[in-house]
């Protein structure tokens, strides 16, 4: 039978201001809406995350918030100055908490991934395309050239990595392939992208893409069996159960399902719940379905993961680099100790 993993998440929005404006975006906001995550509600999601069972933090932000105006006050309402000081602050909250922290902080230069890279287990970002599309006329970050770099760099530090594609936001079949080529021609340079996302668009009203047609489930299809013959064996091809069928699109290639919160909502896609594993389960007859952790178990062999993420791994990893399984959340608080102690 064939092997689906997820993984059990806690996802926490850092803030949603951004220097983009994507035309499909319906989470960026501009101050005086925009915000910064409190710690107070990080650790109160953090905690319901840990007795939920989960293992995985996600941060997820706007891109380069720093550049955009009424950042410094957003800032100084949390009592802080520096966004990404505060993201290694919460990645260490997470890891008390007995959560690996995976972070998706958009285009950062060298130094901010290196500041991050020690604190969690794997990092992402979404290359979406390699075309110039008009849905991205507003979006200095989403320049292909640029996101490539980002994803290369990464490589170059070892970060195990996540990306994808997204599907209806203007792009062509041949663009597709082209974006799906060039996230394996990078893995094959640097080996490190343990999976890739294919997203399909989720129009929201009020943006410039919402009466764009939502993509059925053939071309879907066809594209997580494209990206299964282009993308190296190794790299799972990902789908998101709270946006599209899985059952179709496992049987079309695909062979992992995400972050799945029984705690929070998909803050970019909120009207789309997720589902539990167990609906998953019954939904998915013919798979079976495995929990795994936010790192794939090759990059943990090759100890690729943050440093300061290891004590809680070795914790948290079965034998086969998957997720230990039926240990209360309790427990595995004590386990992580003894292992801070070993
Ligand atoms: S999709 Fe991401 S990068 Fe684009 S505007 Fe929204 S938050 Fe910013």
């Amino acid at each position: 039978m064939h092997l689906l993993t997820y993984s059990r998440n806690v996802f926490l929005p850092v803030t949603d201001l951004c220097r983009n404006r994507c035309g499909y975006c319906s989470f960026r906001r501009d101050p005086p809406q925009a915000r910064v995550i409190r710690k107070s509600e990080a650790l109160t999601l953090l905690a319901r995350g840990a007795e939920a069972g989960c293992s995985e933090a996600l941060f997820s932000l706007g891109e380069s918030p720093w550049r955009v105006a009424g950042f410094e006050r957003l800032m100084a309402e949390v009592g802080r100055s520096n966004l990404l000081d505060y993201l290694v602050e919460l990645c260490e909250l997470a890891l008390e908490a007995g959560l690996l922290p995976h972070t998706n902080a958009g285009i950062l230069d060298d130094d901010g991934l290196r500041l991050l890279q020690p604190y969690n287990a794997s990092m992402g970002m979404m290359l979406e395309t390699t075309a110039r599309l008009r849905s991205h006329d507003g979006s200095p970050g989403k320049r292909p050239d640029v996101r490539l770099d980002h994803i290369a760099r990464a490589g170059r530090l070892q970060i195990p990595f996540t990306t994808g594609i997204l599907i209806g936001i203007g792009e062509s079949w041949a663009d597709r392939k082209e974006s799906l080529e060039a996230i394996a021609g990078l893995h094959r340079t640097y080996d490190h992208i343990q999976e890739v996302i294919i997203q399909p668009l989720d129009p929201k009203p009020g943006t410039a893409l919402a009466r764009a047609p939502r993509p059925g489930i053939e071309d879907l299809r066809q594209v997580v069996s494209m990206a299964r013959d282009i993308l190296p064996p190794e790299v799972a091809v990902q789908v998101p159960p709270n946006l599209v069928d899985p059952l179709p699109l496992a049987d079309a290639g695909a062979d992992d399902l995400g972050g799945i919160s029984p705690v929070t909502s998909d803050w970019i896609n909120p009207d789309h719940p997720w589902p539990g594993p167990e609906e998953l389960r019954m939904h998915l007859k013919g798979y079976i379905l495995k929990e795994r952790l936010p790192v794939y178990p090759r990059f943990i062999l090759r100890r690729w993961h943050g440093q300061k993420t290891r004590a809680l791994l070795t914790a948290l990893a079965s034998e086969d680099g998957l997720r230990r399984k039926s240990i209360s959340p309790k427990i595995e608080r004590c386990l992580i100790r003894e292992e801070d102690l070993a």
